[in-house]
């Protein structure tokens, strides 16, 4: 497509929303996975500067935890962005959190997009940005999403022996695995969580897809990580020192 007809983001009506009040139980440590150290610096910082160096961003809103909240508030301080982190109170379910974060953002008139991060993604990459941003830009809705590389299994029982488990092949080619950022109209992301009824959902594409609406698939990269255990820092850092 020519430069000129290329679709965009205004500089600055971006709404960032970091949802970071996971108790991370898989994670095992005792405080929030966010707060871990990697490459120097707490892993919710390397997510917070990557998507705030982009001039389309104008804002950057942190739900937290209450137990996280002061913790939080001290690591602010050792920040350096282009726009404040704000934090807000997220709540029990990854949904709550985003839910209120999006109060947050109240009646602001310069916010045209909100993009959800999970705070645990610390290695987006700047060209993965753009293009989600650009596709959001066109279409109201786009989110990263990395193509399935094995090979993969729906679990079907075994007539013959109710004990054991046995399998059938899913044809892989239709499937992908949904990263962040998920980046929506500020007006898509609001009706779709006033039409939540609190059922559990992983991500906020669902809901927008639960109206109709297309949500566009951007290919991204796989190494998009979001840390779950604590191996996962030891590939990060890995990767972080080949500059992903
Ligand atoms: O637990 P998991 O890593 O899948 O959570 C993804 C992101 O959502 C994390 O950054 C986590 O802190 C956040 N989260 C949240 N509120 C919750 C649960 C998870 O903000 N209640």
């Amino acid at each position: 497509m020519p430069e000129t007809t290329r679709a965009s983001i205004p500089p600055g009506s971006i709404a960032v929303i970091l949802p970071a009040a996971g108790s991370g139980q898989r994670f095992g440590a005792e405080r929030n996975k966010l707060f871990a150290p990697l490459a120097g610096k707490p892993l919710w910082h390397h997510s917070a500067e990557r998507l705030a160096s982009r001039s389309e961003v104008g804002r950057l809103i942190v739900s937290v935890s209450q137990a996280d909240h002061d913790h939080f508030l001290q690591q602010c301080d050792e920040l350096r962005l282009r726009v404040p982190v704000e934090l807000c109170r997220g709540g029990a379910q990854r949904s709550d959190s985003v839910a209120s974060a999006l109060n947050a953002i109240g009646g602001d008139d310069s916010i045209g997009y909100v993009a959800v991060h999970d705070a645990a993604r610390p290695l987006v990459r700047d060209n993965d940005l753009t293009a989600v941003f650009d596709m959001a830009a066109k279409i109201g809705a786009a989110i990263l999403a990395a193509p399935v590389a094995g090979t993969v299994k729906r679990a079907r029982p075994v007539t013959s022996n109710e004990t054991l488990s046995g399998c059938e092949t899913v044809d892989r080619r239709e499937l992908f695995i949904a990263l962040t950022p998920q980046v929506f109209r500020i007006d898509l992301l609001r009706s779709a969580y006033a039409r939540h009824r609190g059922f559990p959902v992983t991500d906020d594409a669902q809901l927008v897809e639960r109206m109709g609406h297309p949500v566009v698939l951007v290919p991204g990269s796989a190494d998009n990580l979001k840390i779950t255990y604590p191996e996962d820092l030891a590939i990060a850092e890995a990767l972080l020192k080949r500059h992903v």
